[in-house]
């Protein structure tokens, strides 16, 4: 592989395999993987410990400005502190795109993403990562897979980490309406642009996923 920088954006809707893919794929090429969402589910977090409604945008906008996130090895620290497994409770995925709908939220966000990618090769996962983040990306991809496949997966999940109180029906509705959320906002709204490779994980495995990827960027580098 030569030194030169590379990017690869991946945009697609909850639950498609995309962190699961990137990771692997950062593995691979040895560059770095960033997970955008986790900075918005940071976030979010503060927002709920601070009994903040997630639709009071005044509220969410004063306690940004006194929010400090950052990504360091492939881990996110809210105000210094690392808050990986938190982030990752249902409660987060629930409310967190009423928090990533705010302009002035994402503002910030797409400021640190840029930043992150300026130094080093980075392949990066999100919802505007094609369209907004890395519009200049060398390589482009978005990843889905049904509504059905995406619940499962996540409802899996969620069960392995000991969530309770939830049913498959619950989180297929908190998908779709995540998925309506994200794909119908004013701002930066999830969309594969023309120059993107849609990947349908619905049927592949991660292994026949990340080949793909990989093998799209080795006939380049
Ligand atoms: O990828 P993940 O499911 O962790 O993302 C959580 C939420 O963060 C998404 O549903 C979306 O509302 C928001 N998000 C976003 N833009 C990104 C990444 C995530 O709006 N680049």
């Amino acid at each position: 592989m030569n030194k030169r920088l590379i990017s690869i954006a991946i945009d697609g809707p909850a639950g498609a395999g995309k962190s699961t893919i990137a990771k692997r794929v950062a593995q691979v090429l040895e560059i770095e993987y960033i997970d955008t969402g986790s900075m918005y589910r940071a976030l979010t977090l503060k927002v709920l410990r601070n009994n903040i409604d997630p639709k009071d945008e005044k509220k969410i906008i004063e306690i940004l400005s006194k929010t400090d996130i950052d990504i360091k090895n492939n881990h996110i620290y809210l105000d210094e502190v690392n808050v990986n497994e938190e982030i990752r409770e249902n409660i987060i995925s629930k409310n967190v795109s009423y928090i990533a709908a705010i302009k002035e939220v994402r503002d910030i966000m797409v400021g640190l993403q840029q930043n992150l990618a300026k130094k080093k090769s980075v392949i990066m996962d999100g919802r505007d990562i094609t369209t907004v983040v890395l519009p200049n990306a060398d390589y482009k991809f978005f990843v889905t897979a049904s509504v059905e496949v995406r619940s499962r997966r996540r409802f899996k999940e969620l069960l392995e980490k000991g969530e309770a109180n939830i049913t498959f029906e619950k989180i297929m509705a908190d998908i779709i309406k995540r998925d309506s959320i994200d794909s119908n906002r004013e701002i930066s709204p999830l969309m594969k642009t023309p120059d993107s490779l849609l990947l349908d994980t619905s049927d592949k495995s991660i292994e026949e996923c990340v080949d793909i990827i990989v093998s799209r960027v080795k006939e380049v580098i």
